[in-house]
């Protein structure tokens, strides 16, 4: 409950098989948690339904099992919380909230349009864990579109800078696994 995930599914539930252009054996040694010792970003990129939110929960639960404390949130809720507590003058202590889990999962940038303000509070906290806590990211957004998630191409440059410099990126490309059943009885295409 801590953690605030969505669901609970470990990664022996995740269905390699079914999204080929994901490399297994890079994922398992993602699932050691070495990269929260190094202090590496993990970043999932993929259109909707390939299982960025499914990984990124069963990383969240190896990262629990080998004794971190880990956090869950979506970009979407994150920016709400922040831009609040900056309206009530509680900025810092929001900040402190997001900066201080070991990992920090932040779920569906890219989905939602972000603000002025609230690209700059995203800003804030990625360089408030920058080189210190690492982090989990999903978008299903591409690296260079993410000047209009921002709204601001400047901001854009300055928070993939910092998450780029020690991470690694999962690039999905495949079907939705929502979709499936609907694929295999010919039903879309
Ligand atoms: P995304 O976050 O990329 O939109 P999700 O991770 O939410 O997609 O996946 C959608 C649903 O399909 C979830 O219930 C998830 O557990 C399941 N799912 C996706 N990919 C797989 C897979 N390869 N094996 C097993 N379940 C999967
Ligand atoms: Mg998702």
């Amino acid at each position: 409950a801590m953690a605030r995930l969505p669901f609970v599914k470990p990664l022996e539930t995740f269905e390699f098989d079914y999204q080929p252009s994901i490399d297994r054996k890079q994922v398992h040694t993602l699932a050691s948690c070495h990269f929260i010792e190094h202090g590496d970003n993990v970043i999932v990129l993929g259109p909707p339904g390939v299982g960025k939110t499914h990984l990124a929960v069963s990383l969240g639960l190896k990262a629990i099992a080998n004794g971190y404390r880990v956090l869950f949130t979506t970009a979407a809720n994150l920016i709400s919380v922040l831009t609040k507590a900056h309206a009530e003058g509680r900025l810092e202590e929001k900040l402190k909230v997001y900066a201080t889990p070991r990992l920090l999962i932040i779920d569906e940038i890219g989905y939602l349009p972000i603000d002025r303000l609230g690209a700059n509070l995203f800003f804030q906290l990625i360089s408030r864990r920058y080189e210190r806590g690492p982090m989990i990211l999903t978008s299903n957004q591409s690296f260079s579109a993410w000047g209009d998630v921002f709204g601001d191409r400047i901001i854009a440059t300055a928070i993939l800078d910092r998450l780029l410099h020690h991470a690694v990126t999962l690039n999905i490309r495949g079907n939705s696994y929502r979709l499936k059943d609907k694929l295999k009885a010919g039903l879309i295409r």
